[in-house]
């Protein structure tokens, strides 16, 4: 396995510094702040400067970073892997206000719109768009795709359709389930075709907004609660087989009366189903399947990670902040179980709270996984900066699994040569043995 594959394999974090706000400087004390007094960044390396504690991330992006530096540098790659049939997600942690939904792009404002300015969904999205409509017109049978986009909040251990604004009574009830393969899915999830950004930007926007009803205090209310945009891809490109000519089994299949279906991910689409194939059809030499691949992005941005104590604990809100911080907590114990090589083969808590169960399928496997750690420059957050430097620290530990289980990753190869020299090795041992005893 090469480097790189290692590399695009395991959990990835990242750390941004965001720059001091006005609001900070408006703070006296804080009026005459530089930007590193806290944070000091050595290429891929902080200092936290009071405490002299060194961190090493896979990026650190100090201050002064552009959206578009950190797009280039974090979101370009992962989209790729989304598009090559990865499930990719991308998580950011830190306290409230130290530019989560700024980095992720995650809040969409028709009134304040500067391109400069956008984050990394709008522009993942313009990215995969981009990809998408990249066809070459030579191609006989040109791949399809279908994008759907999804918005949900869990705020309190409850799930709430962003995407969907009926009142609460007329809307279905939002279900997280299991189907037989293991895979997580949703029920009564609003889920939306999209063609273009534009078609993205809307409903970002439409879910800000709906995020915001209902709230006496947006900040507030966001600040307590992880809103996840998914977007799911379905892929279907047409795979020429190696025969050419008019094969035994075109004859067949054009002989009965519904074409024969391959099993699996080689199905042919049901849209396709209905154009019969002709005998002309058949004798062309571009024979194949039609491969499916479907993957899912998810951009997750988590509640703030500030500790219960420096909020107002009381009543309703207390029980708010211990359900936010129970959805944190089993984020942490999933990675720490996931990074710990000695735990791997017990369980993975991915029950104890609805966003790991969300996020089962992203979390661990053969799935992509980037967490974005955001920072305040301001000594006043120091302890929590120092908290978030921490959990993001431990989240590169699943690093060291991902590597460990490359042979699992392997398996996954559709190099078949690889694949049967696997098999026919295995078999003979088998022979060896069965022998043997
Ligand atoms: P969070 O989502 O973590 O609570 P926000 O993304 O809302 O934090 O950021 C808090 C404030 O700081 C916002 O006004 C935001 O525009 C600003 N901000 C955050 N990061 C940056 C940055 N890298 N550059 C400029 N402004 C930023
Ligand atoms: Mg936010």
């Amino acid at each position: 396995m090469t480097k790189d594959s290692q590399q695009t394999a395991a959990i990835q974090v990242a750390l941004r510094i965001r720059p001091l706000t006005g609001r900070d400087r408006a703070q006296p004390r804080f009026a005459n702040l530089a930007q590193d007094d806290v944070l000091k960044v050595h290429e891929s390396t902080v200092q936290v400067v009071p405490h002299n504690k060194l961190f090493t991330f896979d990026y650190v992006f100090g201050p002064d970073s552009t959206q578009n530096e950190i797009f280039s540098a974090l979101g370009d790659k992962l989209i790729q892997k989304f598009v090559d049939g990865y499930n990719v997600t991308i998580l950011a942690y830190g306290q409230t206000s130290s530019g989560k939904t700024y980095t992720m792009g995650t809040a969409q404002h028709s009134g304040r719109y500067n391109a400069e300015e956008e984050g990394i969904v709008p522009r993942a999205m313009a990215q995969l768009f981009d990809i998408l409509h990249q066809t070459d017109s030579a191609i006989i049978r040109p791949p399809k795709y279908t994008v759907k986009v999804s918005f949900v909040e869990i705020y309190n251990e409850e799930l709430i359709d962003l995407l969907n604004s009926a009142p609460p009574g007329e809307t279905p009830p939002v279900t997280i389930r299991e189907d037989s393969k293991g895979h997580i899915y949703w029920t009564g999830v609003k889920e939306v075709v999209v063609h273009s950004t534009d078609d993205v930007l809307f409903y970002l926007e439409q879910g800000t907004q709906n995020r915001a009803t209902g709230s006496t205090d947006m900040n507030e209310k966001s600040s307590r609660s992880h809103a996840i945009f998914s977007v799911s891809l379905r892929q279907e490109k047409w795979m020429p087989s190696q025969t050419s000519g008019l094969s035994q089994a075109s004859l067949s299949r054009a002989a009965s009366p519904t074409p024969s279906r391959s099993t699996g991910s080689r199905q042919r689409p049901p849209s396709s189903l209905n154009v019969r194939p002709s005998l002309n059809d058949l004798r062309q030499p571009e024979e194949g399947d039609w491969i499916i691949t479907s993957s899912k992005f998810n951009f997750v941005d988590l509640a703030g990670s500030e500790r219960l104590k420096r909020t107002a604990a009381e009543g309703d809100r207390r029980k708010e902040g211990i359900n936010i911080n129970a959805g944190l907590l089993a984020l942490g114990n999933v990675i720490s179980a996931l990074g710990d090589s000695s735990k791997r083969s017990t369980h993975i808590p991915y029950r104890d709270s609805k966003l790991t169960r969300l996020l089962q399928d992203s979390l661990g496997g053969s799935a992509t996984t980037l967490m974005i750690a955001c920072a305040s420059p301001v000594e006043y957050n120091l302890s929590e900066t120092l908290n978030t430097l921490q959990y993001a620290n431990r989240a590169r530990n699943i690093k060291n699994r991902i590597e460990r289980n490359e042979v699992e990753e392997w398996m996954t190869t559709d190099n078949i040569e690889l694949l049967r020299g696997m098999i026919g090795k295995l078999r003979q041992e088998v022979r060896v043995l069965k022998s043997g005893s």
